[in-house]
């Protein structure tokens, strides 16, 4: 249960959420906060960011199997945002000391890239469309449709094979900063795409039966798109997630609590561990400063606030 899995399809590592996370295979790194001065209030009241749903399916009608419903879609931007905001009534809200309110929402685009109105949802029946296997990653996906990344966030969810269910969960690149760790997150290398992958099973809510089926999953990745690792980072005790308010720990956190590096239980409830979908409902403040730094400081990101899909 507690092994840690590498999954590697056609040279990419996936997010599994009992297991790896992609954004974070490669290294071991370390963790300090170096100077960097993190500005913990946002530019305005509340950061809107606008999201294209991707919806990459088998040829079902809308609302059948992979094309998942836009009931469906909706009520996961909602989850997003209930857990972003720190929600009360929902199951993202906490009253930890060290939680917050992220203060970033998620918009579904309003338009499309020619100027067209749209609900924010692109459909693409898989099965009809030729493309290059690149594997299971977001530049293969990105040949299906990948928008301009300084006006949208890019969310593709699509199948994955049954065998992965409940394993691969979804994956994100993260964003170059000068932020300590960053080195950890999936960088973008010229060329490649940049963006959120969601095994469509576990985009949403369901009744499957499965610990990530209330919507987390989405919620995790988003916090990798905007430079958050997981609170574990490198594997080590003195370099960890570069947040002084999530306990130090040297390996995956799931589930169960156990003591860490300096004597305290580590965070199971907290987005960036691989919990099920149950038992999560925060982010801390120091993970909030670091999303708020990035969209501060990197201009894609940066860029996504005065967005004309908004
Ligand atoms: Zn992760």
């Amino acid at each position: 249960m507690n092994t840690q899995l590498n999954l590697n399809i056609n040279n990419i590592l996936f997010t599994f959420k009992s297991f790896i996370c992609l954004s974070i295979l490669v290294m071991l790194a370390s963790c300090e906060k170096e100077g960097i001065e993190i500005n913990p209030s946002p530019i305005n009241n509340v950061y809107k960011i606008p999201v294209v749903i991707h919806v990459i399916h088998n040829g079902e009608i809308v609302g059948e199997g992979t094309n998942l419903s836009v009931e469906r879609i909706e009520r996961q931007i909602e989850i997003l945002n209930e857990d972003f905001r720190r929600k009360e009534g929902t199951r993202g809200y906490n009253n930890n000391p060290n939680g917050g309110d992220s203060k970033i929402e998620f918009v579904l685009a309003k338009q499309d890239p020619e100027g067209n109105p749209i609900n924010g949802i692109n459909r693409i029946n898989k099965s009809i469309v030729n493309v290059t296997d690149l594997g299971y990653n977001q530049n293969h996906y990105a040949q299906y449709a990948y928008w301009n990344t300084s006006n949208y966030i890019n969310i593709w969810t699509t199948p994955l094979p049954e065998s992965t269910e409940c394993l691969v969960l979804g994956s994100s690149t993260g964003p170059e900063t000068n932020l300590p760790g960053t080195q950890l997150l999936l960088l973008p290398q010229d060329g490649d795409a940049d963006g959120v992958l969601i095994n469509s099973i576990h985009f949403g809510e369901s009744d499957i039966a499965c610990h990530a089926r209330f919507g987390r999953t989405l919620t995790h990745e988003m916090g990798h798109y905007l430079g958050v690792l997981h609170p574990w980072a490198g594997n080590d005790c003195e370099f960890n997630d570069y947040c002084d308010d999530t306990p130090a720990v040297d390996k995956p956190v799931y589930n169960i609590a156990f003591v860490g590096c300096e004597g305290e239980l580590v965070a199971v409830n907290n987005y960036m561990s691989w919990s099920d979908d149950e038992l999560m409902n925060m982010f801390s403040k120091d993970q909030i400063a670091r999303m708020h730094y990035v969209l501060k400081h990197h201009q894609g990101r940066h860029a996504l606030l005065s967005s004309s899909a908004l």
